[in-house]
């Protein structure tokens, strides 16, 4: 559902090849992107209007550009599949990307969050063809996922991820 739901943002927006302007999505459904640096670890926020089914995208300029993009698809992740409290805040999510040891409700919208954010920045249907474009290669050589990542926008760590968890390399 969360890859479909993508997927048609996507084609609805005429995004067919990476980087995905993922800003360029956000402000064309009238959502607001408000850039601040913040010490420590916060990476961003969602405030919800609920009154005019909008939001404001916060994120942290102190991070690096392409946190900062998986932020805003993280947060755009939240305003479409999670209803709820008005203002969500997040910390370091990068982090527990990894990790599927915790059950907790919280958690399971975080992971949607990103599970949203990695199949709005990194396609299934991109990354298919860019693997077949490039043929057959080592994908656990670290410049290989460095290009790819460059190419998506994204960092290598999330990129490692998403071919992971789209079964290309086994971790
Ligand atoms: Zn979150």
């Amino acid at each position: 559902m969360i890859r479909e739901m993508s997927a048609d943002l996507l084609e609805k927006h005429n995004v067919v090849n990476a980087p995905v302007d993922v800003e360029q999505i956000v402000h064309a459904m009238h959502l607001d992107v408000r850039k601040d640096r913040v010490e420590g670890d916060i990476s961003g926020f969602l405030f919800r209007d609920h009154e005019k089914s909008s939001a404001i995208i916060g994120v942290n300029c102190n991070h690096h550009s392409n946190r900062q993009r998986f932020t805003i698809a993280h947060e755009l992740g939240h305003f479409l599949l999670h209803t709820g409290d008005k203002v969500h805040v997040d910390r370091g999510f990068e982090v527990r990307l990894r990790s599927d040891e915790s059950s907790k409700g919280t958690d399971i919208d975080e992971k949607e969050a990103n599970l949203f954010a990695a199949e709005l920045l990194m396609p299934k249907a991109f990354v298919e063809r860019d693997l077949d474009e490039i043929g057959a290669v080592d994908l656990m050589e670290e410049k290989t996922i460095k290009t790819l990542a460059d190419k998506y926008q994204v960092s290598p760590h999330a990129f490692a991820f998403r071919l992971s968890y789209l079964g290309y390399v086994q971790q």
